[in-house]
C-alpha cells in the first residue's frame, strides 16, 4: 500500500506541533519543531490566518499524520465511526487507537508509530497466537498481542524495550513486560487518547 515517504519532520513543521514520529530524537534538541517552528517550504514563514475550513482541514491532517493513515483509509474509519453507536468523534479515535501498529506503540514495544508500523510489517507480532503483519489490523477487546517467540531475543526488540521501560501503558492495555505479551482489557475511551486533537472539527469537515 502507498504511504508517505518524505521526511517525517516536515509533517510536524507543517502542523506546527510535535507529532512524535521519530522516537527518541523527538525528545532532544535535534527536533525540527524546536529548531524551526514554522511550516516548511518557500512560504512557510508567511502563512495567513486560517479560514474555518482551513482549521478543520489541519485538524484532520494532524490526526492522519499522528496515526500514519492515508486519506482514503482515514475516510473509511470516519464512515465506520458514523455507523457505530455513540459519539462519532469518540468512535473515530477509538478505531484509530485499535490499529495494531498503534497498540504496539502504546505498549511501548516501539518508540514511535512509524517504527511500530515497520515492526508489524516485518512480522514481529502475533494476535491471538497468529502472526499478523498488517499495521492497520483492527484489534478488539480481549485480543492477546505478543512478540513472536523468535523475535523476543532480537537485539532490536531488546533495545526498544530498554528505551521504553518505565513508559506508562494505558489502562485499556495490560502488558507482561517480561514475556512480551499483552491483552486488550478494555476499549479505549476519549480520556485514554492523550493527543491534542479536536475530533469535533474532523467530524464537521467530513459532514459538509
Ligand atoms: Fe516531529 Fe520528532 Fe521530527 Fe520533532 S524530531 S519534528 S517531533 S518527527
Amino acid at each position: 500500500m502507498a504511504r508517505y515517504t518524505d521526511a517525517s519532520c516536515r509533517l510536524c513543521r507543517r502542523e506546527g506541533e510535535k507529532l512524535f514520529l521519530k522516537g527518541e530524537r523527538c525528545y532532544t534538541n535535534k527536533c525540527s519543531v524546536s529548531r524551526r517552528g514554522y511550516a516548511p517550504g518557500q512560504h512557510g514563514q508567511g502563512r495567513k490566518k486560517l479560514s474555518e475550513y482551513g482549521i478543520q482541514l489541519r485538524e484532520k491532517q494532524k490526526a492522519r499524520r499522528y496515526y500514519g493513515v492515508l486519506e482514503g483509509q482515514f475516510r473509511k474509519y470516519f464512515e465506520m465511526a458514523v455507523s457505530k453507536k455513540g459519539v462519532t468523534g469518540d468512535n473515530l479515535l477509538q478505531l484509530l487507537e485499535l490499529r495494531l501498529d498503534n497498540v504496539v506503540y502504546r505498549l511501548g514495544l516501539a518508540t514511535s508509530r512509524p517504527e511500530a508500523r515497520q515492526l508489524v510489517r516485518h512480522g514481529h507480532f502475533t494476535v491471538n497466537g497468529k502472526k499478523v503483519n498488517i499495521p492497520s489490523y483492527l484489534t478488539k477487546l480481549g485480543d492477546a498481542i505478543a512478540v513472536v517467540e523468535k523475535s523476543k531475543s532480537s537485539p532490536k526488540i531488546k533495545a526498544i524495550a530498554d528505551i521504553t521501560s518505565g513508559k506508562a501503558v494505558p489502562k485499556w492495555l495490560e502488558l507482561d513486560a517480561e514475556n512480551l505479551t499483552s491483552k486488550i482489557v478494555a476499549l479505549p475511551s476519549r480520556e485514554d487518547v492523550d493527543l491534542p486533537l479536536k475530533e469535533n472539527l474532523i467530524v464537521e469537515l467530513y459532514s459538509k
